[in-house]
């Protein structure tokens, strides 16, 4: 009998978790889907693992761990993904925002053969506007940057063990999970869903917080901004070359001298340049000197199973490898 594992990544969420966690188990057993529930508590500061613990000691399909802190909504994807032991392997939200009535179809899906299905918003449901926009921002930039169009894509994914394994076994540290499963290809089918309003509790995105998800995600998957740096020196040597020319020109003709308004102009734009392009470049090291580094992307401090401490175990043996 195959099993779905569900991941529930979960930031503060203590209102949610008992709802969610009945929610879905209703929908499961309704439609006789033998299955486990992970929750990954993400370092919330309020009582998300205790409301685990709660749920897990009423029914034993559910498990949960405690980050040591909040390590981001990434890092608490793939310790779910580490810590499913099912066939498939569905990523949801906790807030219920993804609809649990698209499961059963994801299943159908994968029981025919898909080995990834994509959840494919068809509506982005009741949003504030500033976050609509800078929403709208971040995946026409991210889009742009990876060649994927990645508007309606999200973290609402059913994913096959061998594709599981397959990203569990990547040893980058800045993951960008709604685009990987992208990369790593594999047979993928589609279902469309509509976001729902979330259960309890508010949105943990900011604009900031987005801008540098966007920046981040951006940087880890194309190196394109890199590429601009180039293309930034050869407009601006184009440039000089015109001014060159000119400055020549009025030389020899007789009418120089009133060029200080160039001067100064073109100390902005080089200057401008230059930090510009060595801000983009600094960039890239610190995601260098991140992956370098080796850290863990996350620490388990505590599981409804028993309290260890737990890091991610890709990173333990690529460290033993070295
Ligand atoms: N989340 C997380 N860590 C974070 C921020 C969010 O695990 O640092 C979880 C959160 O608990 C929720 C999911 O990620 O289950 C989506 O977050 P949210 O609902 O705040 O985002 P939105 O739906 O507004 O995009
Ligand atoms: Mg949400």
């Amino acid at each position: 009998m195959s099993i779905l594992s569900i991941v529930l990544p979960a930031y503060n969420e203590e209102q949610n978790i008992a709802n969610t966690a009945r929610v879905l188990s209703e929908v499961l057993e309704e439609n006789h889907i033998e299955y486990e529930l992970v929750f990954v508590s993400d370092g919330s500061r309020d009582g998300t693992f205790s409301e685990i613990g709660k749920a897990a000691r009423e029914n034993p399909r559910i498990r949960g761990a405690e980050f040591s802190r909040n390590f981001g909504k990434e890092a608490a994807i793939f310790a779910g993904l580490g810590l499913a032991e099912g066939n498939a392997v569905i990523v949801m939200d906790c807030d219920l925002q993804h609809p649990p009535q698209a499961i059963p179809q994801m299943w159908k899906l994968w029981l025919e053969g898909a080995e990834v299905v994509e959840g494919i918003k068809e509506s982005r449901g009741k949003e504030k506007l500033s976050y609509k926009l800078s929403a709208g921002l971040f995946y026409q930039i991210m889009s742009k940057l990876i060649k994927m169009d990645m508007k309606a894509s999200s973290d609402f994914k059913l994913l096959d063990r061998k594709v599981v394994d397959t990203l569990l076994s990547l040893p980058e540290r800045n993951t960008f999970f709604r685009a990987l499963t992208f990369w790593a290809g594999f047979r993928t089918e589609s279902v469309f869903y509509e976001v729902q309003e979330r259960q309890f509790g508010e949105s943990k995105w900011s604009f900031f917080s987005l801008m540098k998800y966007a920046i981040t995600n951006a940087t880890s998957f194309s190196t394109l901004p890199l590429q601009l740096v180039t293309v930034m020196g050869i407009v601006s040597i184009l440039f000089s070359v015109a001014l060159f020319i000119q400055t020549l020109v009025r030389f020899f003709s007789g009418t120089a001298v009133e060029g200080f308004t160039t001067v100064i102009l073109l100390i902005l734009i080089i200057g401008g340049f230059l930090m510009l392009s060595l801000g983009i470049i600094g960039h890239y090291i610190a995601r260098i000197y991140e992956e370098v580094k080796g850290r863990p992307k996350y620490i388990i401090s505590r599981t409804t199973e028993k309290n260890v401490i737990k890091t991610d175990e890709g990173s333990a043996r690529s460290r033993q490898e070295v």
